[in-house]
């Protein structure tokens, strides 16, 4: 790709317009199945963010007062413009992600409109107060929220933030992650033409380190949303402490299926590797761990070696690829450093492994990795890897397996499979994390998500979302 063609994108959406970044230079966007840069976008510096806080403040009362219908009209017309653009959305996430056409065109992009028609449907109907004995007591907008967010899912996690506190009366000044900026210009390009009034949301690009902490500290912010790593996370939640701000977070996870004797076990293997594959691994709920009983792990292990065969990763342009790069460089060297470190602790690589994959000249592709003999102890059984790489896991009787699924710092998702609904139930509800799919449930966006342990605080999604971004006063008669 020629210098020409690379697109420059100074300007941070703030006030209900695009302003010039305030001394802010620029960062670069690189394509990483190409390895190419693409485009550069502003890098917003502590001024930038006082203006897009000073711009939120100033909108917070009067949005903090509409009536419901008064949101709901230019969140419908948000929701639809999503939908307008779902494929150059899809593009979008193709070029800076990676992820392949057909997982962007339909998850990406589509399953964030999914999740702003849900919050359409609960503010429609959600009662901002009730009546408590002699008192009256009201669900008050939270103020002007700070939404920080992740690459991995850089539609998703923008309007599962912005869409529910927007619905809720909050304002909003958003700091995306580095790697994945245009997709969240894109969406502040449909919240413009939706029509909200000035400083209701704003948009500031930039680095975590510079705008991302200058945001999270801001004296202005009521509400600090962070969707990201657990080390970031905990110095968000320090300074909001210091500050005395709500926070919410979503961190990372280290979840584990359960495959109980009696289960299907080809069905949970299968859809655990796609589980695993799926965004390159780059999930936070994946189940990177699969535990299954010893007497079924061979059979399991071979079930998982062959479906990883079905994501050699390849172009993400292609309708047929399906898995592409890792997000960078940097990423795909952690991940590749990790199967390095399992393999030397003992485990056996089942499938893939840290060389470079065949026929692939460009980009920052990882092989789709199963490794075997793995222990709980082990790095790669602990740590949160991102990247496409499942370790198996064998366990003696329940009780082992519950001790393994615990047995890490995180608890954000799971899956148990049993022959039985009852014993699956069971199961899953001793296990330290916030979601469980029972024998595969299928995803709701009206379940609460988040996590137990070093998973975060809060939920997202569905009311129990909505209500992240409300505060309640009550008045007594
Ligand atoms: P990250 O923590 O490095 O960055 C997340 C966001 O925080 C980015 O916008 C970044 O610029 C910003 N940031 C970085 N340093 C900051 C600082 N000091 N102050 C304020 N902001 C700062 O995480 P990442 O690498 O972008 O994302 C991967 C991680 O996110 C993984 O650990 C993954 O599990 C987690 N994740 C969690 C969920 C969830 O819902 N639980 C969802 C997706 C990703």
């Amino acid at each position: 790709m020629s210098d020409q063609a690379v697109r420059q994108h100074a300007d941070q959406y703030i006030d209900g317009g695009w302003r010039p970044t305030l001394g802010g230079g620029a960062l670069e966007v690189r394509n990483p199945a190409t390895e190419q840069v693409i485009a550069t976008v502003a890098a917003g510096t502590a001024a930038d963010v006082d203006a897009a806080v000073a711009a939120a403040r100033r909108a917070a009362r009067a949005w903090g007062l509409t009536t419901r219908e008064e949101r709901l009209a230019p969140l419908g017309r948000l929701r639809d413009g999503l939908a307008a653009r779902q494929a150059e959305i899809a593009d979008t996430v193709v070029a800076e992600l990676g992820s392949p056409i057909g997982f962007a065109t339909a998850v990406q992009a589509g399953l964030p409109v999914a999740i702003a028609s849900s919050y359409l449907e609960l503010l429609a109907g959600y009662e901002f107060q009730e009546k408590v004995g002699n008192s009256t007591v009201y669900s008050e907008p939270a103020g002007v929220v700070a939404a920080i967010t992740p690459w991995n899912y850089p539609l998703h996690q923008v309007v599962a933030k912005v869409v529910p506190a927007l619905a809720a009366g909050c304002t909003v000044v958003l700091k995306p992650a580095e790697d994945t900026p245009l997709t969240a210009r894109l969406f502040a390009e449909v919240v413009d033409a939706a029509g909200f009034p000035p400083g209701v949301f704003n948009l500031v690009t930039g680095t975590g380190v510079e705008a991302g902490a200058a945001l999270a500290a801001h004296p202005g912010v009521d509400l600090v949303s962070f969707t990201g790593s657990t080390a970031v996370g905990r110095s968000i939640a320090e300074a909001a402490g210091r500050g005395v701000k709500k926070v919410a977070l979503e961190l990372g996870g280290k979840s584990a299926n359960v495959v109980l004797p009696g289960a299907d076990l080809a069905r949970a293997v299968n859809v655990n590797a796609a589980n695993v594959f799926t965004n390159t691994g780059q999930t936070c709920t994946a189940w990177t761990r699969l535990l299954v009983h010893q007497d079924q792990y061979e059979e399991a292990v071979a079930i998982a070696a062959k479906a990883a065969e079905k994501f050699h990763p390849g172009d993400p342009t292609a309708p047929e690829t399906r898995m592409g790069p890792v997000v960078n460089a940097k990423q795909r060297e952690r991940v590749r450093g990790y199967i390095r470190a399992g393999v030397e602790q003992g485990a056996r690589l089942a499938a893939g492994g840290a060389d470079a994959p065949d026929g692939l000249p460009t980009g920052y592709f990882v092989l789709p990795t199963v490794l075997a003999d793995v222990t709980p102890e082990m790095t790669v059984a602990q740590e949160e890897i991102f990247g496409p790489v499942l370790s198996i896991i064998a366990y003696r009787d329940e009780e082992h397996a519950l001790e393994i699924a615990n047995g890490t710092e995180y608890g954000l998702a799971g899956g148990v499979w049993a022959a039985d609904e009852q014993t699956a139930v069971a199961f899953a509800r001793r296990m330290d994390t916030g979601q469980v799919d029972i024998n595969g449930g299928r995803f709701n966006p009206l379940a609460p998500f988040g996590g137990y342990k070093s998973s975060g605080i809060g939920r997202e999604l569905g009311r129990y979302g909505l209500e992240e971004f409300l505060q309640t006063k009550s008045l007594q008669f």
